[in-house]
């Protein structure tokens, strides 16, 4: 085998090139100085002399010998041990510096991908946290609006018990404007009678009444309201809500609920239809303030003004209007 062919040698060459080349501290001080001394021998020798074959070819060499001859050859060939061929070669050189580069934007791209993927896994954290907080919120808000629904049966409405408000006959709701002539806005404190009068201008409608008493704000020749009036056809249009005063008897305006009523008559008689939401509007108020046909009273009944006309000149009539409020009364607390 050592001797076979001149290509087994190369190839064993080689290898010891290999090693050499990745661990020259694999020869030791001594050695090199062998090494040197056979470089020299080898400079001195005849250059025709077969060094390295005459060498290998000697049947009582050893392996030792055998790797110091190959190394011999090649450190005569390369008398710099172990060189660098990339480093003497410029254009290895650039080959080199070209692959690092490549490597390096290789890793940095890997680092930015990476970087990337943390940064849309934290996002997708975020926006997966924030929809189930906003989910959270919405189903909060959801249970909310569920618990606080309004039971339209529950709270009150004008100071009123919403059960009993929603048993009121048919009005039109139509308030006036805020403005210290018609409606100040106060709040009625109590309520211990109701007041009934008429408008005093024959054959004016409900919506004219009404819009004398908010023309009062500009006009300001009144301080004049009232909480309901009712037309002649029987239409009831509220003017001031129930938990505020209206200007209607100036000393009682903190302590009751007034209601104006058209007439045509020159009597001041009311029409049948008139009367009729009279006595519904007043059995549902004394129901609602629980109060007896005493606390109806007429304009008259406090001041003396002749008011309303029909009902200070026709007594009976007027026991008869409470009378017939009275036969009217306890609707608001059927079911
Ligand atoms: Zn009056």
């Amino acid at each position: 085998m050592r001797t076979q062919d001149g290509r087994a040698v190369r190839r064993r060459q080689n290898l010891d090139v290999i090693s050499v080349k990745r661990n020259p501290y694999l020869v030791d001080y001594e050695e090199q100085k062998r090494l040197r001394r056979a470089v020299n021998e080898s400079i001195q020798r005849p250059s025709g002399e077969p060094n390295r074959r005459k060498r290998t070819s000697s049947g009582g060499a050893n392996g030792r010998n055998r790797r110091s001859v190959d190394l011999i050859d090649i450190n005569s060939e390369r008398p710099h041990a172990v060189p660098d061929r990339r480093r003497q070669n410029p254009a290895a050189k650039k080959a080199m510096q070209k692959r690092r580069k490549r490597q390096r934007r290789r890793r940095r791209m890997i680092a930015a991908a990476w970087i990337l993927c943390l940064f849309m896994i934290g996002w997708l954290i975020v926006v997966k946290k924030g929809e189930a907080s906003k989910q959270n919120d919405i189903t909060q808000e959801v249970l909310t609006v569920q618990e606080e629904e309004p039971d339209i049966f529950s709270g009150s409405v004008q100071g009123i018990p919403a059960k009993v408000f929603a048993k009121h006959p048919m009005w039109a709701e139509d308030f006036l404007p805020l403005n210290e002539y018609s409606r100040p806005g106060e709040t009625l404190p109590e309520v211990r009678d109701i007041f009934v009068h008429y408008t005093a201008n024959p054959e004016t409608s409900a919506a004219q009444n009404r819009s004398y008493f908010e023309q009062q704000k500009d006009m300001h020749e009144a301080s004049v309201s009232a909480h309901f009036i009712i037309g002649y056809d029987g239409e009831i249009i509220q003017c001031v809500p129930l938990d505020e005063i209206a200007y209607a008897v100036q000393t009682r305006n903190y302590d009751s609920v007034s209601i104006e009523c058209c007439y045509k008559a020159k009597d001041g008689s009311f029409t049948q239809e008139t009367y009729d939401s009279l006595i519904s509007l007043l059995a549902w108020l004394t129901d609602v303030y629980d109060l007896d046909t005493s606390h109806i009273l007429r304009h008259y009944d406090c001041g003396g003004k002749k008011c309303p006309l029909y009902y200070t000149e026709h007594e009976d009539a007027w026991m008869q209007l409470k009378k017939d409020v009275e036969d009217a009364q306890g609707s608001v607390f059927l079911l």
